[in-house]
């Protein structure tokens, strides 16, 4: 196991794809912390990282609470000692489009994708430095490449991961720090289940691998960035999204 002795951080485990990325890392052999704020979701997610034998600490905390963040980032390196692989991943759509766009739309999707971020990768970096290791991957998406109508809040916030990415890159590197960002495209969870069948087709149309992503694909792509094989790749973004960008 590639991962093995090692501790990996990933926010937004609770399902989607931050729960295919807990478990992927779990199965290359890290131990893992995680956040979300259902428990139910939380229990379910940490029952299957143990049944692989590994340790698992779940947190109900909000990435947005800076607070909350220092206290949970305190208790797991109380527990775990080190932190080695960071997955920034929490993330939250509020669309509409611009017009009608409330500043509460605007300020809650800030908080949670790029605040959110900021706040979990600043309470984890000294142990990092420290340490003199570090993988770190935050989940952006292809729309903070394209753009998208009705998602000018979200598609602003995951343009910022990229520039957030590229500068921490820089900044670290010497430290041997990796900051690397994953865009997936459309990918199978609940956060794309809300859209309608009208929504999917005209997605699908624009896909030339012509299917929707799995959760496997992303976590894939982010085992690989954390992996010793990506050792020389830092401040890039690795596009899984079956050919739409890229
Ligand atoms: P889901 O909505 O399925 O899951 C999101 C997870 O994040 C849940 O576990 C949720 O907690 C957790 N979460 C949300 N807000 C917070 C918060 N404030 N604090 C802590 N945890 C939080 O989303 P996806 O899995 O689809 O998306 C994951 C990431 O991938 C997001 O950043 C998203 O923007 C990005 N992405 C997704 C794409 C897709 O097609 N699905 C495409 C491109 C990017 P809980 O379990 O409690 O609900």
């Amino acid at each position: 196991m590639t991962l093995e002795n090692q501790v990996a951080f990933v926010t937004g485990a609770g399902r989607g794809i931050g729960k295919g990325v807990a478990i992927e890392l779990a199965k290359s052999g890290a131990d893992i912390v995680f956040t979300n704020r259902n428990k139910q979701f939380s229990d379910q997610t940490q029952a299957e990282i143990e049944a692989l034998g590994r340790k698992c600490l779940p947190f109900q905390v909000d990435v947005a609470d800076t607070d909350a963040v220092e206290t949970m980032v305190g208790t797991a390196l109380k527990q775990f000692k080190k932190i080695d692989i960071l997955v920034n991943n929490a993330g939250i759509t509020r669309d509409n489009i611009f017009l009608r766009m409330k500043r509460e739309e605007w300020d809650q999707v800030i908080d949670v994708n790029l605040n959110g971020m900021f706040n979990v990768t600043k309470a984890l970096i000294k142990g990092m430095v420290r340490q003199r290791y570090g993988r770190i991957v935050n989940i952006t998406s292809v729309v903070g490449f394209t753009g998208n109508p009705g998602q000018v809040n979200y598609s602003a916030s995951k343009s910022g991961i990229i520039g957030f990415t590229k500068s921490l890159a820089q900044e670290l590197g010497s430290r041997n720090i990796t900051c690397n960002a994953v865009a997936p495209g459309f990918i199978e969870t609940d956060m794309t289940g809300e859209l309608n069948e009208e929504q999917t087709s005209a997605i699908l149309n624009q896909i030339p691998l012509g299917k929707m992503g799995s959760v496997d694909d992303i976590a894939q792509a982010v085992c690989f960035l954390v992996s010793n094989q990506a050792n020389y790749i830092t401040g890039t973004t690795l596009h899984v999204n079956g050919g739409m960008y890229g």
